[in-house]
C-alpha cells in the first residue's frame, strides 16, 4: 500500500464542497501538515475535466502553493455517477490509489442510501468514512445510523464531522484553560455567574430553503456546533488530547447536561425574522423567501438554556442562542463572573461583574475587568484585556481534514455523543412541535424580538 490517501467527494458538485471543503484541503496542503492526496469528485451532474478543475483552481486559490497542493491539483479528476448505486461505489473505488476517505458530501437522507450500497460491497482496506450534521434527526435515527456505519467500518474509522471543532478559538478553549494556572481555579459554579454563547449572523436564508426550512436554528446550530462548544468549555480536564481521552470528557459532560428544569416551555424561546432591512437593503420575510413552507413554522432564532448537573456546574446557567437576519454578527463565548463578595468601603463606582469574552470568529479574546479610574484612583472603572489570536493556519475544514488523513478521530464526534446530543434537545423539540412554546417574531436586521428580555 502506497502512503497516498485518495479522498472521494461524494455530492461534489454541492455547496459544501465548493466553498469550505476544497478550501480546507487546500489549506492543509500548503501547510506542513499536508498529506499526499489523490482528489475524486462525484456527482450526478455533468462537469467537464475543464469545469471540475476551475472548481478546485479557484477553491485552491490559482497558485498551488506546495508540492503537495500542485500535485493533488494535477491529478484531481470528475467522475460523473450515482453515488448511491453499487457500480458506482466499486468505480470509484477502482480509481482510488492508497487508501480510501469517502467524505458524504450530500443531504442525510442520500447518505443513507450510499451507506446501504457500501454494505454489499467488499470495500478497500483501511476505508474511513465522514459523515457531514445533521447525523439522524432524533436519537433513534442516529442510533439507527451508527449500527449501519458500524457494519462497514469500526467506530475510529468514521468521522462525524463538526468542524466547530476544528475552528481555533473551540481548540484555543483547551489550551486557555488547561495550560494556564490562571482561569481553572474559578471555572466554577463559586465563580461563575452564566455561561452565554451567542451565534448570530446577519444573513438571512440565503436560498437554502431546501435544507435549513426543516433544519431550523435549534437543530442547525445548537444541537450540534453549539453543544459541541458547550461541552469544550464545560468538560473537565482530560488526561490526554487523543481520540478515547478528549472525547471521553465531552461525552461525559454532555450525559450531564439538560435543558433546564426539564422545563423546554420556560427555557426556550423561538422567533422567526418578518421583512426588514439589513445593510440598507430589503430583506422579504422568511415565510416569504421560495422554498419555505409557512406550516413548519421553522425559527430562524432559537435560544435554550442549559444546565450542567455536575458539582463543578450545579446552578450556573448556559444559555445558547443562534439566529439569522439579526442585526449583527454575534459569534462569541460570554463568561460573566459572579461579583465580589464584598469590596472595601470606600472603593465605588463600577460593579459589573468581570467578564470573559472568546470570538469565536474573528479569533479574539478579551477579558474585562475592573480597575481603578484614571481621576480618582478610587473610583472603579472597567478595563478590557485583549488578545488577537494568530490567524490558523488551516480552515476549520482544514482542522477537520487533517484529522481525517492523519486516521485521528480526535475532533470528530463519536457515536454516543452523536445520539446523546439529539437526547438533549429532544424536550425543546417536542414542545416546539406541540406549540407549547409560542413563534415570535422579529424584523430581519434587528435584534430578535421586542419582547425577549435581553
Ligand atoms: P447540497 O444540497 O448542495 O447537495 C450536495 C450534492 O448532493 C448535490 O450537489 C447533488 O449532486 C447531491 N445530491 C442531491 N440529491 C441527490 C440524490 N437524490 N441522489 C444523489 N445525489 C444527490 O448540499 P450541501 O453541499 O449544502 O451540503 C452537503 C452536506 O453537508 C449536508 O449534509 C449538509 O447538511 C452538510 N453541511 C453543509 C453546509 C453548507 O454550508 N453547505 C455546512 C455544514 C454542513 P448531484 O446532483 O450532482 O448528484
Amino acid at each position: 500500500m502506497t502512503d497516498t490517501t485518495t479522498l472521494i467527494i461524494l455530492g461534489a458538485s454541492g455547496d459544501l464542497t465548493e466553498r469550505l471543503l476544497l478550501p480546507g484541503l487546500a489549506s492543509l496542503l500548503k501547510s506542513d501538515r499536508g498529506v499526499d492526496v489523490q482528489l475524486i469528485g462525484t456527482g450526478r451532474s455533468e462537469r467537464s475535466p475543464e469545469e471540475w478543475d476551475d472548481v478546485v483552481t479557484t477553491a485552491f486559490n490559482g497558485d498551488a502553493g506546495s508540492d503537495l497542493a500542485k500535485k493533488t491539483l494535477a491529478s484531481s479528476r470528475y467522475i460523473q455517477g450515482d453515488p448511491t448505486t453499487v457500480e458506482h461505489l466499486k468505480a470509484l473505488f477502482e480509481a482510488s490509489e492508497g487508501t480510501p476517505v469517502m467524505y458524504f458530501a450530500l443531504p442525510p437522507a442520500i447518505s443513507t442510501k450510499v451507506i446501504q450500497s457500501l454494505a454489499e460491497i467488499d470495500l478497500p482496506d483501511g476505508l474511513r468514512l465522514a459523515l457531514e450534521k445533521p447525523f439522524g434527526s432524533d436519537e433513534e435515527s442516529a442510533r439507527e445510523l451508527n449500527a449501519e456505519l458500524l457494519k462497514i467500518v469500526p467506530e475510529e474509522r468514521i468521522h462525524r464531522t463538526d468542524h466547530f471543532l476544528g475552528r481555533a478559538t473551540v481548540l484555543n478553549m483547551i489550551g486557555l484553560r488547561f495550560a494556564n494556572r490562571l482561569f481553572e481555579p474559578v471555572w466554577n459554579s463559586e465563580n461563575i455567574e452564566k455561561v452565554e454563547i451567542f451565534y448570530d449572523e446577519v444573513l438571512g436564508l440565503e436560498g437554502r430553503a431546501q435544507y435549513y426550512d426543516k433544519a431550523g436554528a435549534l437543530i442547525d446550530m445548537i444541537q450540534s456546533h453549539l453543544l459541541q462548544v458547550l461541552a469544550v468549555i464545560a468538560m473537565d480536564a482530560p488526561s490526554s488530547i487523543d481520540s478515547v481521552e478528549l472525547r471521553s470528557e465531552i461525552a461525559r459532560v454532555l450525559r450531564a447536561t439538560w435543558v433546564k428544569d426539564a422545563d423546554p416551555v420556560a427555557s426556550s424561546r423561538r422567533a422567526q425574522y418578518a421583512a426588514g432591512t439589513i445593510d440598507g437593503k430589503d430583506v422579504p420575510a422568511y415565510a416569504d423567501e421560495d422554498g419555505v413552507d409557512v406550516e413548519r413554522q421553522t425559527e430562524t432564532l432559537a435560544e435554550v438554556e442549559f444546565e450542567v448537573k455536575t458539582r463543578r456546574w450545579a446552578g450556573v446557567p448556559f444559555i445558547l442562542r443562534s439566529g439569522k437576519g439579526m442585526t449583527k454578527i454575534r459569534k462569541e463565548v460570554l463568561i460573566t463572573f459572579k461579583p465580589v463578595p464584598a469590596l472595601p468601603e470606600g472603593l465605588k463606582g463600577s460593579s459589573t461583574p468581570d467578564t470573559l469574552r472568546i470570538e469565536i470568529s474573528p479569533e479574539t479574546m478579551e477579558l474585562g475587568v475592573t480597575t481603578n479610574g484614571s481621576g480618582n484612583p478610587f473610583d472603579l472603572e472597567k478595563s478590557t484585556m485583549s488578545v488577537t489570536l494568530g490567524k490558523p493556519e488551516l480552515t476549520p475544514y482544514g482542522e477537520v481534514l487533517s484529522g481525517i488523513f492523519h486516521d485521528d478521530p480526535t475532533l470528530s464526534i463519536r457515536g454516543d455523543v452523536a445520539e446523546r446530543c439529539w437526547a438533549i434537545v429532544a424536550p425543546v423539540i417536542d414542545a416546539w412541535k406541540a406549540d407549547r412554546v409560542p413563534l415570535d417574531t422579529y424584523a430581519a436586521g434587528s435584534t430578535g424580538p421586542k419582547d425577549w428580555p435581553a
